[in-house]
């Protein structure tokens, strides 16, 4: 039996607004909700906290003491991104969980889930990344602590990130660095305007990062064919000890910040065509029914160990999206 764990702390519900804000403590009752509700809430452990030096092998010194100084009291990094004064230590523990999920899916096969607040793929080196107007609600970049743990120890680590919104943070921390492959596939043309299929990396690390911008109003039929034509052909090629995945639930139907409308089919699907690797999942976005049924249909289907067969019709700007993709990445991945 593959092992099952969950990394979770109260400390993650001291980060709060002080108005009404989508990224709020409200948000884990939710995840914790829908993992009730599958029999999916046990094995919780509490992580260690990472400490500030940990944070320097992801983030720029001044950004970091930046975080410090202005969660001392309420107040914004910038009009999306607040800090309330828990925001530093359950950014700590955040970004500590995640590496402790990492270590441990690196250790024995399974899924460990690092349920966190605050999210951190839109965070760069130095706080916004590429072109992006503002933080997107992340502080620092859990999955990029993971990365370079995963990294130093294996020598190559592979994310996915299923966020409706692309993970511009992730990619600029590991923009030249050939040995993080960074699969991304989000809603296309939406905060923070980038993952383009074009972006393949830097001079070093070209067709190491993957960009899968999907159209508005993708379903599950669009989802699990670019999954099953340009995810598991890469990750196959790979065969990595651990995947990490940047979760987020964000582009469940009903969800409010974008216009997807995947169900559990196909986080379920997505669950199971990776079950034959360790997975560490860290939590992103997900407002909402996303959390309560996006989360645990992916764990399910991880778990279950059966690949699940789905027939699928894409629609036709699908299918443009998959041709243009292997076309930019087919020098670096048989597709
Ligand atoms: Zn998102």
């Amino acid at each position: 039996m593959p092992a099952y764990e969950v990394l979770y702390s109260p400390l993650f519900r001291e980060h709060k607004p002080e108005e009404y804000h989508p990224e709020n403590p409200s948000r884990l009752d939710y995840a914790i909700e829908g993992l009730k509700a599958n029999d999916l809430w046990k094995n919780i452990r509490e992580p260690e906290e990472a400490t500030p030096n940990d944070l320097l092998g992801v983030h720029e010194r001044p950004y970091v003491a930046r975080v410090r100084e202005l969660s001392k009291s309420s107040g914004n990094l910038d009009p999306d991104t607040y800090v309330s004064p828990g925001t530093w230590n359950a950014a700590l523990k955040a970004f500590g969980a995640s590496r402790e999920a990492a270590l441990s899916a690196m250790e024995r096969k399974g899924l460990y889930l690092a349920l966190v607040r605050p999210p951190g793929h839109h965070s760069g080196r130095n706080g916004k990344a590429f072109n992006a107007p503002t933080l997107g609600f992340c502080i620092f970049n859990n999955i990029a602590g993971a990365a370079k743990l995963v990294e130093a120890l294996d020598g190559k680590a592979v994310i996915i990130d299923f966020d409706a919104h692309h993970g511009n943070g992730t990619q600029e921390i590991f923009w030249n660095d050939p040995n993080v492959i960074h699969i991304d596939i989000h809603e296309t043309d939406i905060y923070p305007w980038s993952g383009h299929e074009h972006e393949v990396g830097g001079r070093d690390a070209k067709g190491t990062k993957v960009n899968i911008p999907m159209p508005h109003y993708s379903r599950d039929d669009d989802y699990i064919f670019v999954w099953r034509e340009i995810v598991v052909p890469i990750v196959e090629n790979l065969d990595p000890k651990v995947i990490l995945i940047s979760a987020g639930f964000d582009g469940f139907r009903g969800e409010h910040l974008t216009t997807l409308r995947l169900t559990e089919r196909f986080f379920r699907y997505a669950g199971s065509t990776l079950s034959k690797y360790s997975l560490t999942v860290i939590l992103e976005g997900g407002y909402d029914v996303g959390l309560r049924k996006g989360l645990p249909a992916f764990i399910e289907g991880h778990l279950s160990g059966i690949e699940t067969e789905e027939t699928v019709h894409p629609s036709y700007e699908t299918l443009k999206t998959v041709e243009k993709i292997i076309e930019i990445q087919k020098k670096q991945w048989e597709l």
